[in-house]
Order: structure tokens, then C-alpha cells, then sequence
């Protein structure tokens, strides 16, 4: 049965799909025992579960797409395991195969596949956790852990075929990680944090805020949610992901693409004012997939970057749907198809 939906205005609001997956182990174990799909709904926690107690929880986020022919594809969830994997360890949590986070993935988007939008208006956005379930009172891991995957489905930034663009904030009072931190994971405690600098850069009229690293403020790190790039006489550089820059695979695959369309790409720290001088500026991540960046403000001086549709980024942008849509070959089996 179709969902009582309007896809040409999907939004970003959570939206209650079918079915979430479910896969529960202990402290000692891996995860061993099956999971399962059970209808969507509340989960039952104890009060002392040590994810509400001291956060050890982490997130990932992929999307579902369809295409024209009706086939169902991921993007490498393969790397979504891996990076969980990493940010497990980090956590001290553990943490499903890559095998079988790639299964319960495919088995939650199937299982949810009405809700995954007609080509073009958006996709299923597949949310997975990783959550200390168990109780505990002192200070250390708890003796349960839930491995969960809800759904929902999302519209997407595309506005008359051409993104949308930031205008990024860069933030000089609040950082988002720092060295030994946990900037490189998707731990679930760094976002909490990042709430007031955003509510500060929206309230003056800003889509997200740019960080710089806590160390001297004079090098960028990141968005909130997505990585950052800068274009300067066709050479694309973006900052390196040593503990403090979230490692997308957003990000790792547009510097892949760039390459082997010729661009130079270069993974090095990039100051402040080299943003200034910048000819263009793009975000990546999964939510935006590439994004322009139409201005950055930074201590009351505001610039300007093209955002047309000559862009470098528009350009990758457009590579990158094609390999989704499935118009240009996987060469690098990327795509996993779900059914
Ligand atoms: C998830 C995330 C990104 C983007 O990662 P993708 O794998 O490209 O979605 C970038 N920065 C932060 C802080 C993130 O949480």
C-alpha cells in the first residue's frame, strides 16, 4: 500500500516507516545472537542504561535510493560498518560485523520499501545505533548493547536541479572536538554540544556553523554534519581527518571522483584566510550529499563564493547522483543493490 505521503514535500521531519531492526548482545560478547525486524515503535529502556546515563551510543546515517527501473540501492554500506566499527572501539562498545551490518541494513530498507521515495524526490534515510542498553551505576561499560536501524524518509536538497547553498557561520567562542577527543567518530556526544552554536548561527540568519580547531582557532575543521571543501584555481583542498574531522565517506568518495576527473585534491590544513581568497566552496555529506557554500562569515566580514551551475562542485555533485541513479557505471562497486 502506498504511504499516505505527499513526495513532493517530504521534508527532513521524522516520519514513522514500518519497521526497525533489532539485535541485542552482552558486555563480553560480540553479536552473536540474530536480529530482528519488529514493527516501529517505543523502545523500553531501564533508567540507568548507560547510553542516558554517560552516552555511549554512536549513529551512522546512509540513504535508500530508488531508481528508474525500479531497483533499490545503497552506498557503500560497507564503509557506514567500518567507520562504526572504529568508533566502537572508541567507545568501548561492541560492534556488528561488516557482513552483518550490511544485511540488516539491506533487510531494513526492504522492509520499509514503500516509504523509499519515487527517483528524484528524495530517499529513505536509514538511521542505525549502537546504544549501552544495559544498566549501570558506576562509571564503566554497560553489560548490554542494542543494535538498532529506524527509517525515515527524506526529501532532498535539490531545488530545481541545482542545490541549494549554505551560508556558514564560523564559530570562534564554541568547538565541536578536539585533539584525543571524539571528533572522528559518530559518537552520539558530539551533537548535544553543537545545539547552542547552531541555534547562535541560525538566529543570525545562517544555515550551519563552520568550526575551526580548538587548538588555535586559525584552521578549519568542519560543518556540523558535513565536511568541507574549498576550490582555488581548480585545485580542490579539503582538511584532513586526524581525530577531529568526522571521516565521510561523502567526502572520501567526492575526493575519489575529483580525482579521476583530473582535479588535483589535496588533503592539508587550510587556514582561515585562505577562505577568503577561495574561488569556490562546497559541503559533502549524506544528508546534502554536495552542497554550495554561497557565503561564510567570519568576525563581521561576510564572503562571497559562485554558486552557479558552472561550478566545480555542481559538477561533482552531478557525478555523484549519476552513480546513485545508476546512468554512470560502478566501476568501483559502490552501489549495493537491496532487492
Ligand atoms: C556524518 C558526518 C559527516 C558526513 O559524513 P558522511 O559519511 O559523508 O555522511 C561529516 N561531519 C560530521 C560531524 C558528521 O557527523
Amino acid at each position: 500500500m502506498e504511504p499516505n505521503i505527499e513526495w513532493d514535500n517530504v521534508g527532513f521531519s521524522i516520519k514513522k516507516t514500518d519497521y526497525m531492526y533489532i539485535m541485542k548482545c552482552s558486555s563480553d560478547d560480540e553479536f552473536t545472537q540474530e536480529g530482528e525486524l519488529k514493527p516501529y515503535a517505543n523502545i523500553e529502556l531501564n533508567p540507568a542504561a548507560g547510553v542516558l546515563n554517560y552516552g555511549q551510543g554512536l549513529l551512522e546515517g546512509m540513504k535508500a535510493y530508488r531508481r528508474e527501473d525500479g531497483k533499490m540501492v545503497l552506498f557503500r554500506p560497507d564503509q557506514n560498518a567500518l567507520r562504526m566499527k572504529d568508533g566502537a572501539d572508541r567507545m568501548c562498545m561492541p560492534c556488528p560485523s561488516v557482513a552483518q551490518f550490511v544485511d540488516a541494513v539491506k533487510q531494513t530498507a526492504l522492509a520499509n520499501q514503500r516509504w523509499i521515495p519515487p527517483t528524484g524526490k528524495g530517499s529513505l534515510y536509514l538511521r542505525p545505533l549502537i546504544l549501552g542498553t544495559g544498566p549501570i551505576i558506576g562509571l564503566t561499560q554497560a553489560p548490554e548493547y542494542t543494535f538498532l536501524i529506524y527509517t525515515t524518509p527524506v526529501g532532498n536538497y535539490l531545488k530545481d536541479g541545482v542545490n541549494s547553498e549554505f551560508n556558514l557561520y564560523i564559530e570562534d567562542e564554541y568547538d565541536r572536538a578536539s585533539l584525543g577527543g571524539t571528533g572522528g567518530i559518530k559518537s552520539i556526544t558530539n551533537y548535544g554540544p553543537v545545539l547552542r552554536p547552531l541555534a547562535k548561527a541560525r538566529a543570525g540568519g545562517f544555515t550551519d556553523v563552520l568550526y575551526l580547531d580548538s587548538v588555535s582557532r586559525k584552521y578549519v575543521e568542519e560543518v556540523s554534519t558535513c565536511n568541507i571543501f574549498i576550490v582555488k584555481n581548480n585545485i580542490i583542498s579539503t582538511p584532513p581527518t586526524k581525530g577531529t574531522v568526522l571521516p565521510g565517506i561523502t567526502r572520501k568518495s567526492i575526493i575519489e571522483i575529483a580525482r579521476d576527473q583530473g582535479y588535483q585534491v589535496e588533503e592539508r590544513l587550510i587556514e582561515v584566510e585562505e577562505l577568503f581568497e577561495a574561488d569556490e566552496a562546497f559541503c559533502t555529506g549524506t544528508a546534502v550529499i554536495v552542497v554550495s557554500v554561497g557565503s561564510i562569515t567570519y568576525q563581521g566580514k561576510r564572503i562571497q563564493y559562485q554558486t552557479d551551475t558552472n561550478t566545480v562542485c555542481n559538477k561533482l555533485f552531478s557525478s555523484y547522483v549519476a552513480i546513485i541513479n545508476g546512468e554512470t557505471e560502478d566501476h568501483k562497486g559502490w552501489i549495493t543493490e537491496i532487492n
